[in-house]
């Protein structure tokens, strides 16, 4: 190996390597408000990163959402490595494997069998995109080719690529690239409950985003292809929640306009809000409603390996079937259902199985609402909310440092706490511990009053 300190590490990487999300600058600046500390890990257990120097960190953030079960998981690590002695990869065009196989039925399984077919993927904008154009040409397919627009929300994120963007309404990912994209995505008002007008409750909110999204329907519904929502928790615009009425009203106005809806449950999904799937909180007659499309991506792998799956209807799926090529789905990655990748989503999902994980976030998640409930006295903290394994809050502070300054001062005390703007949340894997719980909450304490004096 040769280097062993993190200091070697971070001349290198800094040398050779250009980090996401990043003002590459901000890493060279230590000393300046905006600077950025560049963190060389060693090793990951379970929910612990360790640096080459001896430090730890806490990860907060699950490793931007991914990781469900911890790092080095045992069980995940058994399985792939039994997977590696067998078949590390095939093309899947005009081959088929067992672990591709087993987690495209269990994910079926896992909608009540309304989504009965899965394409893949490896990162969740291309499952965006995937999701785009089998919703554009399913209705090329049955003659209706004036379907041919997207609707999104406001805040919405589902991805960074160019077609990706269109349906992405976040301006420091949208802005600079705004000629690159193509204008055909509608941006409907969100129903973030944190828009409610006093006395409105987070329903009423729901109620009337959706009765903007029904007003656009009725004018425009004949050139609508899709909704694309973040069903509960629009994570990158800053954990904004909103009530599961929305999606609920979405869905029955979907079908009445004929427009697909597409849930992102990139990160929602796998139990982060409390059900397997966010959109099953949302029930029409005592049954959860289904998307037509459905993406997932970050936890399905375990935080393992890049792999995104988009789900679809059998209804959906049979307007690609027919003689003509130039009507099937045409769309490939060279990675497509590499087996390592679904390999690891199945042992996360024998993890779900085996241990009762949505029964036991339930108990988890309220002792994280509990640690940071004393929160609610902070004069600069704003709408603390929480959705199952999510926990967020609003800072008051016109310090533009601020995210930086308590990122800093979190892994100073030993958490990986990354904030959006002026949001600090956690979304923590589920295999935290009360004990590791009350760690992030003094370190969140600490932080704050640290970026805020
Ligand atoms: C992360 C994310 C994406 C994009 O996934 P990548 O793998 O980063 O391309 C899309 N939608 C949502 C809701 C996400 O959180």
């Amino acid at each position: 190996m040769g280097m062993s300190s993190n200091e070697d590490w971070l001349a290198r990487s800094q040398a050779a390597v250009w980090h996401p999300c990043t003002q590459m600058q901000h890493h060279a600046q230590s000393g300046s408000p905006a600077y950025l500390p560049l963190v060389p890990i060693a090793r990951g257990a379970g929910a612990w990163l360790h640096d080459f120097d001896g430090k730890r960190y806490l990860d907060g953030i699950s490793s931007w959402w991914t990781n469900l079960f911890g790092h080095a998981n045992p069980r995940i690590n058994a399985a792939l490595k039994e997977q590696l002695e067998t078949l590390e990869h095939v093309m899947l065009a005009g081959f088929t494997h067992q672990p591709v196989v087993e987690l495209s039925e269990r994910l079926s399984a896992l909608t009540g069998g309304a989504l009965g077919h899965a394409f893949y993927a490896s990162d969740g904008a291309s499952a965006t995109e995937i999701a785009l154009k089998m919703s554009f040409h399913y209705w090329r397919n049955v003659g209706r080719p004036e379907k041919a627009e997207f609707l999104c929300l406001a805040g919405s994120y589902h991805g960074e690529t160019v077609g990706a963007l269109a349906v992405t309404d976040v301006a420091i990912f949208k802005d600079a690239y705004a000629p690159l994209v193509r204008a055909a995505a509608h941006v409907l008002p969100s129903p973030d409950f944190r828009l409610g007008e006093s006395g409105e409750s987070p329903a009423d909110v729901a109620r009337r985003a959706a009765a903007a999204l029904e007003k656009h329907l009725e004018q425009h519904g004949e050139r609508i292809a899709a909704l694309i929502v973040e069903p509960l928790v629009q994570g990158a615009a800053g954990m904004a929640m909103y009530d599961p009425e929305y999606l609920r009203l979405a869905r029955q106005l979907c079908d009445l306009h004929e427009v697909h809806l597409i849930c992102d449950e990139i990160a929602v999904g796998c139990g982060r809000t409390g059900t397997f799937f966010a959109h099953e909180q949302a029930e029409i007659d005592g049954n959860p409603i289904r998307p037509d499309l459905m993406c997932l991506s970050k936890g399905i792998s375990g935080g393992y390996l890049p792999l995104s799956i988009v789900l679809c209807s059998d209804t959906l799926y049979a307007a690609f079937l027919d003689d003509s090529v130039a009507r099937a789905f045409l769309h490939s990655h060279s990675y497509t259902g590499n087996p390592l990748a679904c390999r690891a989503a199945l042992a996360t999902l024998d993890i779900f199985e085996q241990d009762d994980v949505i029964a036991a976030n339930r108990a988890k998640a309220r002792h994280l609402g509990d640690a940071l409930a004393p929160l609610t006295g902070h004069p600069q903290v704003r709408h603390l909310r929480q959705r199952g394994m999510i926990a967020a809050f609003d800072v008051a502070t016109d310090n533009p440092h601020f995210s930086r300054q308590f990122y800093r001062a979190a892994l100073d005390r030993e958490a990986l706490i990354r904030p959006i703007g002026n949001t600090v949340y956690l979304m923590p894997p589920y295999i935290i511990g009360n004990d590791e719980i009350a760690h992030l909450a003094k370190a969140i304490d600490g932080a704050l009053n640290e970026a805020l004096s």
